[in-house]
C-alpha cells in the first residue's frame, strides 16, 4: 500500500530540514523524486546523487527561486510534471507588526503561500489527465493558531490551509487529493534560526526559550521529526488516504488540542 514506484514527486525547498526528510521517505517508498532549492550548489547535486544511491530511485535536483512566480511554475515544467507535489519551501521572520519589514512580508507571502498556488496550477492538468494526483502542503500549527510576532508566517500558513481546501474541492472525485500537514515544532535549520530572535524578543537564554516558549504549546514537550512528517506524506500518497482530502493533519504533539 505504500509502494510509490512509477510516481514522480516534486518536493519544494528540499535541500534541508522537513523537505529533505519528505524527499527521503518518498524515495524510500520507491518514488522518483525532484529536490529543489534556490542555491544550485555542488552540495545540492551531491544530495540528489546520495538519495538516488541510497534508495535506488531516480533523483534530480532542479534550482528554482520560489519567491518568483515564473520560477515556481518552471520548476514543475522542468520536472516534466508530477504525480505528487509537496509544497514545503518556507521562511520565517519574527517582529512586531508595526516593525515588520515590508520586503520580508512580501517574501514570506511569496515563498510560503504563492509558490504553492503556482506549482499546483502547473501540476494539476497532468494529474487530471492521469486521474491520479497528490498535493501535500506543509503548513504549520501556525496555519491553525497564532502566536505574536509572526504575522506574515501565520497569515501565509492560514492561507495555505485555505488554498488546500479550495484545490480539494476543485479536484474532488477525480483521483486527486490535496491536504495540508500542520507540524508543531520540528528541530530543523528554520527553527534553529528562530532561536536567537526569540531569545532577543523574550529576553531568555537558549534552553529557556526552547522549553518555555517553543515547546510550551507542544504538550508532548518533544520536537516532531522530519521522518514523521515524511511518513505522513507517504501515507497521504497511499490508497489508505484516497478519501482524505481538503483537510489538515496535525503532527504537533497535541499543540492544537489545547
Ligand atoms: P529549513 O530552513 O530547513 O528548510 C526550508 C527549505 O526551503 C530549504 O530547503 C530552503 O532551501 C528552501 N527555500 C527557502 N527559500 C526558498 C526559495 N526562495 N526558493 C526555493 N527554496 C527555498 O526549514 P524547515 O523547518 O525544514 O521548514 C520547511 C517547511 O516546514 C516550511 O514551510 C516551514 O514553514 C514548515 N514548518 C516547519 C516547522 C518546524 O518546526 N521546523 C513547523 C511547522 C511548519
Amino acid at each position: 500500500m505504500f509502494d510509490l514506484a512509477g510516481k514522480r514527486a516534486v518536493v519544494t525547498g528540499s535541500n534541508s530540514g522537513i523537505g529533505l526528510g519528505v524527499a527521503e521517505e518518498l524515495a524510500r517508498a520507491g518514488a522518483e523524486v525532484v529536490i529543489n532549492s534556490f542555491t544550485d550548489s555542488a552540495a545540492d547535486h551531491a544530495l540528489a546523487s546520495d538519495l538516488a544511491a541510497r534508495f535506488g530511485v531516480n533523483v534530480r535536483y532542479i534550482r528554482a527561486d520560489l519567491s518568483k512566480a515564473d520560477e515556481a511554475r518552471a520548476l514543475v515544467e522542468l520536472a516534466g510534471g508530477c504525480d505528487i507535489l509537496v509544497n514545503n519551501a518556507g521562511i520565517q521572520h519574527v517582529a512586531p507588526v508595526e516593525e515588520f519589514p515590508v520586503e520580508k512580508w512580501n517574501q514570506i507571502l511569496a515563498i510560503n503561500l504563492s509558490s504553492a498556488f503556482h506549482t499546483s496550477a502547473v501540476a494539476l492538468p497532468g494529474m487530471r489527465a492521469k486521474g491520479w494526483g497528490r498535493i501535500v502542503n506543509i503548513a504549520s500549527a501556525h496555519g491553525l493558531t497564532a502566536s505574536p510576532f509572526k504575522s506574515a508566517y501565520i497569515a501565509a500558513k492560514h492561507g495555505v490551509v485555505g488554498l488546500s481546501k479550495t484545490i480539494a474541492l476543485e479536484t474532488a472525485g477525480q483521483g486527486i487529493t490535496c491536504n495540508a500537514i500542520c507540524p508543531g515544532y520540528v528541530l530543523t535549520p528554520l527553527v534553529e534560526a528562530q532561536i536567537p530572535d526569540q531569545m532577543k524578543v523574550h529576553g531568555m537564554d537558549r534552553e529557556t526559550v526552547i522549553r518555555e516558549v517553543m515547546l510550551l504549546r507542544q504538550p508532548s514537550r518533544q520536537f516532531a521529526t522530519t521522518e514523521q512528517i515524511g511518513g505522513t506524506v507517504v501515507w497521504l500518497c497511499s490508497p489508505y488516504a484516497d478519501q482524505v482530502t481538503g483537510t489538515t493533519i496535525s503532527v504537533d504533539g497535541g499543540w492544537t488540542a489545547l
